[in-house]
């Protein structure tokens, strides 16, 4: 599942001419186009200019059980000077990771679930992908930063929306700072978004190829 971020009323960012949703959208497409010619199977959340809650990007995963989920962003800073790649995967829940493993719960708190419980619980659900999102990011970071020669900042855990609800391995990745000048500047070139498709598609494949899936 390849997701560009934003679309219709959504702008997101907007620096110097340009639109994070159309630049999303393009390499969204491109990355379709990458990953199809590696003999992946691609659907799209969007395919057009149109707004698309964020819940639904992954629930639309979901409901394909989509293998990966891949979230296209461009960045955007107070700070000119900042530039380069960042790759975020599902940061581990609310519960306290220092906290007792078995946790201590109430029998009523299961017989109806509190806020804790569900935490716990979800954390479960997740514990099984995160792991491989980790991994897959730190793919798509290595290829962009040998392909591009950008700096990848880097691969951290978040609890972005679009990444928490997926129950597959969820990755969205801010592919630059269009708040940057020469950034930017890349970013408005068509070669240069090609080039950020085939590197995040190249990442994905190596990925896929660590999990010993060789038909790919
Ligand atoms: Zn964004």
């Amino acid at each position: 599942m390849v997701d560009a971020g934003h679309g219709g009323h959504d702008p997101g960012a907007i620096y110097q001419g340009l639109r994070e949703k159309d630049l999303t959208l393009d390499i969204a497409r491109r990355l379709k186009v990458e990953l199809r010619g590696k003999g992946l199977a691609v659907v799209m959340t969007r395919d057009r200019d149109e707004f698309i809650t964020l819940s639904r990007r992954p629930n639309v995963a979901n409901r394909l059980q989509a293998d990966f989920f891949v979230s296209v962003h461009i960045n955007a800073n107070r700070s000119r000077q900042v530039s380069g790649v960042e790759v975020y995967y599902p940061r581990e829940s609310a519960v306290d990771a220092a906290a007792p493993f078995p946790p201590h719960i109430e029998p009523a708190e299961v017989w109806l679930p509190t806020t804790r419980v569900k935490q716990i619980l979800w954390d479960l659900v997740l514990s099984r992908t995160r792991r491989h999102a980790a991994r897959m990011a730190l793919h798509i970071c290595r290829a962009m930063r040998s392909r591009l020669h950008v700096r990848c900042r880097w691969v951290r855990g978040a609890r972005f929306v679009v990444l928490r609800e997926a129950r597959m391995p969820a990755v969205l990745v801010e592919v630059g700072y269009m708040s940057n000048q020469r950034e930017a500047a890349r970013l408005a070139q068509a070669s240069y978004r090609q080039a950020i498709a085939q590197a995040v598609a190249e990442g994905l494949v190596a990925y896929v190829r660590e999990l010993g899936l060789e038909h790919i």
